[in-house]
């Protein structure tokens, strides 16, 4: 970083479901309470770091160095991911009838989705923690974003992936040199074997929100949406939702920039939407009241690899995301899926994921409904590139 390197502000991990506070200086993975997610607590007293603190810093995500876990720089695991651009869609609001639409693009992260983000934060506390090796279930990006950090670390990868994966991210997991295992099923398949192969616990568990820092990388897109748009936020946020870390993360950095008294005290947050595909939408079932958790809930693979995630650990955080913002959640089918990705490209020259591309298949539906109104700014955020996905999509 820079030459007077600040200073974490860490304070305190607390487990999301009872509160009950747990060291951040030692390993950690659930809450030893509960057995759920752990959040990080900072010291945000405000004055303890300014927006006008980052007008120095690198155009990545370690600018918010005092927001992030990260307690010593020479541990900091990094491709240079984060501070992606914010891209205005002219052409596609027009054709919908909006105002204002934009589109952050996460494909941009190395190894090409917002994955980056999670497991660089993960792999650089896991190596502060002194791990050694570090193993994944993955629905795919993760599982290469996690590859490409334990090479860059130094640490020994195992990756566990649904077979159906398209080829291109199993290849590129080889050449990060991570072991690769595939399994028939989906990513909660994946979990299975996991926990079977790491039985003696010689692995790190980097599960989506098994350990607590992949949410505290995935955070900074809120900081950066924040800060991109000069502190004024959109009205609607649409998020393409699998595990629910980026939604959770993206609300977290709303409520830390409260704290810290970055954005206007009347200003309202934007409503938060859950996008799923509806071959595994089990958010919006819940959110819905079709069942009372996604516990026992089956889902089918989606060309949409990232939402195939059948029983979200974190859906309570995400179901709080969702009400405490006044969002919702919503699924849409393959075919609208598709037909938005090819839309994106063909309209504004963006080739996105499919789970970028169901983004505007929703905002065609949300807008129809009246749930979004014409006046507002809607924000995509598009999780990752469209190049890894070609098995799986057709122009
Ligand atoms: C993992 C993934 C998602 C889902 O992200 P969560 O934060 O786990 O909800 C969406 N899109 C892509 C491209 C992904 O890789
Ligand atoms: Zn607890």
């Amino acid at each position: 970083m820079t030459a007077t390197q600040p200073r974490s502000l860490l304070q305190a991990l607390h487990c999301s479901q009872c509160g009950q506070e747990q060291s951040a200086f030692i390993r950690q993975t659930l809450s030893a309470c509960c057995r759920m997610p752990l959040l990080s607590r900072y010291d945000l007293a405000p004055d303890r770091f300014r927006p006008a603190d980052l007008l120095a810093r690198p155009a990545t995500m370690w600018r918010y160095w005092e927001v992030l876990p990260v307690l010593d720089p020479q541990h900091q695991v990094s491709l240079g991911e984060g501070f992606t651009p914010l891209l205005t869609l002219d052409r596609l609001a027009s054709l919908t009838g909006l105002e204002r639409v934009t589109l952050k693009d996460e494909g941009l992260n190395p190894t090409g989705s917002f994955k980056a983000r999670g497991l660089s934060m993960a792999i650089s506390k896991a190596k502060e923690n002194g791990e050694q090796a570090c193993i994944i279930p993955t629905a795919g990006n993760a599982g290469v974003a996690m590859a490409a950090y334990c090479a860059r670390a130094g640490l020994e990868a195992v990756v566990v992936m649904p077979r159906h994966t398209p080829d291109s991210f199993k290849d590129e997991c080889r050449f990060y040199n991570a072991r690769l295992i595939e399994v028939d099923g989906l990513i909660n398949d994946c979990a299975a074997e996991v926990q079977t192969l790491n039985r003696d616990g010689r692995y790190f568990d980097v599960s989506t929100l098994k350990e607590p820092y992949r949410l505290e990388g995935k955070k900074t897109m809120g900081y950066e949406i924040a800060e991109q748009l000069n502190w004024q936020l959109p009205d609607v946020i649409l998020y393409p939702t699998g595990g629910g870390t980026g939604l959770v993360g993206i609300w977290k950095a709303f409520r830390e920039m409260q704290a810290l008294g970055w954005l206007a005290p009347n200003q309202a947050l934007p409503r938060l939407v859950a996008v799923q595909s509806d071959q595994c939408c089990p958010v919006v079932a819940t959110y819905r009241g079709l069942q009372p958790n996604s516990k026992h809930y089956e889902g089918r693979p989606t060309l949409a690899n990232g939402l195939a995630v059948p029983r979200p650990i974190g859906e309570p955080l995400i179901l709080a995301a969702l009400r405490e913002s006044k969002g919702t959640a919503l699924a849409v089918s393959e075919n609208a899926l598709l037909a938005g990705t090819r839309a994106l490209a063909r309209h504004e020259g963006l080739f996105v994921a499919p789970e970028g591309g169901a983004l505007w298949a929703a905002l065609l539906q949300l807008k129809e409904q009246g749930w979004i109104q014409p006046h507002e700014h809607v924000l995509l955020l598009n999780t990752g590139s469209g190049q890894k996905y070609m098995d799986n999509l057709t122009v």
